[in-house]
């Protein structure tokens, strides 16, 4: 598109979340560590006469056009600081499953932050992009930063984290609808009235800055304190869970607060047999290969 500024952001997967009890103010203390991964949106905005936002690819019927949509809340947010008149057409060319725990929403909330400060030559600093992130959201910061990173807080207070090696291969397996975040929340708070602080597991924290595929998957078993609560809202996820490690996968886990789930494979080739072998067990929608982590949103 001429004129226009096109970012590229990738997915998440929480390789840990650690849920405490959920405090005064509703939200709950978590111990986040979140890799990026490498299935993508691309957000771009263009000058027009009027605000308005559009959506393409195999998810857009499941995507908000109207101003609770991320990616508008986040160039209002941007505008409104710097007294900008936000006439940009956003255009989501969306391939992050929706509502499928990878914060695709808040990718699109980074990307149309970086591209709209791109295309009004705001400049905002690192920090001022990150204070608008975490004020959007809490996965929204961790967008922005990509890689790994431990998220403490609600999730927004970062910690870049080291990861060796050349990098972990995925399979996603995506589920028919979503899951909504808040009600995965509350069948957690449910399911454990006592949860103990949040932390960060230092075995699964070594295998990453290792690199260390089979440590990682030891780490993985139990690391979601979200997933009884995705499988007690959704039983059917367990026969896909099942189905990925019978295929050879080192780990499944449910992705954040699901319905997708996870598959940590050893090397490339086993993530196309992992995946083949669960689209044809039938427990799934399709399934993604991708790897991570990846860079954070940037300009293309
Ligand atoms: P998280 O992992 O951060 O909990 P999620 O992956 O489960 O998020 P999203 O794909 O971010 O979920 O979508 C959750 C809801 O947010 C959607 O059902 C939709 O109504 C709303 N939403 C707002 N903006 C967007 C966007 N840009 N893309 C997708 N959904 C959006």
């Amino acid at each position: 598109m001429s004129g226009g500024v096109t970012v590229r952001v990738p997915a998440k997967v929480n390789v840990q979340l650690a849920v405490g009890a959920a405090r005064p103010d509703g939200f709950h203390d978590l111990a986040n560590v979140f890799l990026a991964v490498s299935l993508y949106d691309e957000v771009t905005v263009t000058p027009s006469d009027r605000f308005y936002l559009t959506c393409s690819g195999p998810y857009a019927d499941q995507v908000p056009l109207d101003t609770t949509n991320l990616a508008a809340r986040a160039a209002q947010a941007l505008a409104s600081r710097h007294g900008i008149d936000p006439a940009v057409h956003i255009h989501i060319a969306k391939d992050i499953p929706v509502a499928g725990g990878m914060a695709g929403g808040s990718a699109d909330g980074a990307a149309a932050l970086l591209a709209c400060d791109a295309l009004w030559s705001v400049g905002s600093s690192r920090t001022e992009l990150l204070d608008i992130c975490a004020e959007l959201g809490s996965d929204v910061p961790f967008s922005l930063v990509g890689g790994a990173a431990l998220g403490l807080g609600r999730g927004e207070k970062l910690t870049e984290l080291e990861v060796g090696g050349t990098g972990f291969h995925w399979v996603f397996a995506t589920a028919d609808g979503g899951l909504s975040t808040p009600a995965v929340f509350r069948e957690f708070d449910r399911l454990t009235p006592e949860a103990p602080t949040p932390e960060a597991s230092p075995l699964l924290l070594e295998a990453l800055r290792t690199g260390d595929a089979e440590a990682l998957a030891a780490s993985l078993v139990r690391s979601n304190d979200l997933q009884p609560a995705a499988l007690s809202l959704r039983p059917s996820l367990t026969e896909t869970l099942e189905a990925g490690v019978s295929a050879g996968a080192l780990a499944g886990l449910v992705s954040g607060s699901g319905p997708t789930t996870a598959f940590l494979v050893a090397d490339a080739g086993a993530a196309e047999k992992v995946a083949a072998a669960l689209v044809a067990s039938g427990t799934c929608r399709t399934a993604r290969v991708a790897t991570g982590p990846v860079v954070g949103a940037r300009v293309i």
